[in-house]
């Protein structure tokens, strides 16, 4: 049985999130495309089908999965939260290809820094070591 209204999704959150904090009056048009986006979002849903490529996901229309992305999707968006963070951490220690991280965690042992530092600085070096992508993992 489904329970109505259905609940939304992140997905539909974050842009209903994105509407109510924009103070514009919006023009017919935006209104207009920001409704089709949603109708369209939640028909898919209604269907069985991921919000983003179409494919059938796993699961019911009654129990979707909450961000609306079929397994695909989900392991893309997945694989982009990995690189942004990633590109992150790249940017606070400094290095990214296993070479340079050695190196850098060659140096950090021997530099005069709080243990701290030290430590959270090398866990974060193992954390990049340990999710090279595979086209860098060489030296
Ligand atoms: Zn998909």
């Amino acid at each position: 049985m489904t329970e109505y209204p259905i609940p939304l999704t992140d997905a539909q959150e974050s842009s209903v999130k994105e509407w109510a904090a924009d103070d514009r009056l919006w023009t017919t048009q935006e209104t207009v495309e920001f409704n089709l986006r949603t109708f369209a979002r939640t028909i898919m849903i209604l269907m069985g089908k991921c919000i983003k490529c179409g494919t059938n996901f796993v699961g019911t229309p009654e129990n979707p999965p909450p961000d609306g992305l079929c397994k695909y999707c989900q392991i893309d968006a997945l694989k982009a939260d990995n690189s942004k963070l990633r590109k992150a951490l790249v940017g606070l220690v400094g290095a990214d290809s296993k070479g340079e991280l050695e190196k850098t965690e060659a140096a950090l042992r021997m530099l005069p820094v709080p243990d701290e530092d030290r430590v959270n600085t090398i866990n974060a070096i193992h954390a990049l070591r340990d999710t090279l992508p595979a086209t860098s993992a060489m030296p």
